[in-house]
């Protein structure tokens, strides 16, 4: 924090009026469901992008990012012509706000981050929801907390232009210490999950593969588009409303199977919550690992280096162990016992070199806190 308030007065020769915080995500379960109106439980990493910020008079923004040393100056956002690169993230939440009627008020930010770009753990949305709650606060807004995820995921959407679902903005305003996001994303309603997995003697370990993402974007919007097909065949509003006995009906093969894995992964991800509240929480890894064998067989979007990280983690002890985020590259998540994570970590490693893959990076991951301002 000292650093970035350095950074800032050494850009902007002011000190920031405050600093804001978001953070980046794993999905525990519920994997390419949100855009089918279904069921996710993210929690949020103590890995977080801070913004500080000061208002101004003027309708201009300019940030400064540590990540890459760039500072870019923007006026009022239009779809029509579009700030280029990583300012666009920031320039997309001023449009989002302004679009939604909000009087945006003009700003010199500084961002830094420890969240992992392009590594499926939503440096986006942890970008995205760290400038939105600090030109909230500037301006006064007072935007219903619950209303900020959909802005936040608009601003992607639209102005970005990737077509995400809602889970990694909602993960990453509404996230609670200690705890995981059951959320529905037909109705945006969600419920607070205790996940100590500490007094359970468990750890989440997470394993970055560092696998390039491969065709993220438009391998992303097609199985969206498949989804969406499968359901109107279905004569469906979304695949929440699907079952598997439906699936007789879609004759295609590739969509049946895209749209089994919407409709079995929303049944896991309910099966989680009930372990979960029944106080088993090493059982939901036999949910984690069939998520992860649905996302590579039926939804293709695992690559080897995600394959070869979770085959490696069960074998060394995990419980259970899964792809989180987008896929396509990016990280697994493992469930295992507090006691074998070195080990775990030891053997993915192992497995990797042995695969010609490089060396991956691995951390625990904690339930942490959502957005909010800290200083
Ligand atoms: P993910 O959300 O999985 O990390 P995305 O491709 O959705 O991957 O978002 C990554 C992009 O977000 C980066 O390429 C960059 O444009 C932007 N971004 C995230 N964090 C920062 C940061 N600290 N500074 C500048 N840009 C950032
Ligand atoms: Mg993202």
């Amino acid at each position: 924090m000292e650093q970035l308030v350095r950074t800032f007065f050494n850009t902007y020769a002011h000190q920031p009026d405050g600093i804001w915080a978001a953070p980046g995500r794993v999905n525990l379960i519920g994997e390419h469901t949100d855009y089918n109106d279904g069921f996710v439980l993210p929690f949020a990493l103590p890995h977080r992008t801070m913004v500080a910020a000061a208002r101004t008079d003027e309708q201009r923004w300019t940030v400064h990012s540590t990540t890459t040393g760039e500072t870019v100056t923007f006026g009022p956002p239009s779809l029509d012509e579009r700030v280029p690169g990583w300012a666009a993230y920031v320039a997309a939440v001023v449009w989002a706000l302004r679009d939604a009627g909000y009087t945006v008020p003009g700003a010199l930010m500084a961002l830094s981050s420890d969240v992992p770009q392009g590594a499926g753990l939503s440096s986006s949305a942890a970008l995205e929801c760290a400038v939105l709650t600090a030109l909230n606060d500037l301006g006064e807004l007072d935007i219903p907390v619950h209303e900020r995820p959909s802005i936040a995921q608009r601003a992607e959407n639209v102005y970005v232009g990737m077509p995400c679902g809602i889970m990694d903005q909602s993960a990453s305003v509404l996230c609670r210490d200690g705890h995981a996001l059951f959320m529905d994303c037909a109705d945006l309603t969600s419920e607070q999950i205790p996940l100590d997995l500490t007094a359970a003697g468990l750890a989440i370990l997470v394993i970055d593969t560092r696998a390039p993402h491969r065709l993220v974007d438009g391998e992303y919007a097609a199985r969206r588009a498949a989804c969406e097909k499968a359901a109107k065949l279905l004569r469906l509003p979304s695949l929440r409303h699907a079952t598997l006995s439906d699936l007789v009906r879609v004759g295609d093969e590739l969509l049946r199977r895209r749209a089994r894995h919407a409709i079995t992964e929303n049944q896991r991800v309910l099966d989680t919550i009930a372990l979960l509240g029944d106080g088993k929480p090493e059982e939901i890894g036999p949910l984690m690992t069939a998520s992860h064998a649905s996302l590579r067989d039926d939804f293709e979007v695992t690559v080897p280096e995600l394959d070869t990280a979770v085959e490696a983690a069960l074998a060394a002890g995990a419980h259970g162990a899964r792809m989180t985020g987008g896929g396509f590259g990016g990280c697994v998540i493992a469930l295992v016992p507090a006691s074998a994570t070195d080990h775990v970590t030891a053997a993915v490693e192992h497995a990797f070199a042995a695969a010609g893959f490089g060396p991956p990076a691995t951390f625990i991951a904690v339930p942490s806190p959502g957005a909010a301002r800290i200083a």
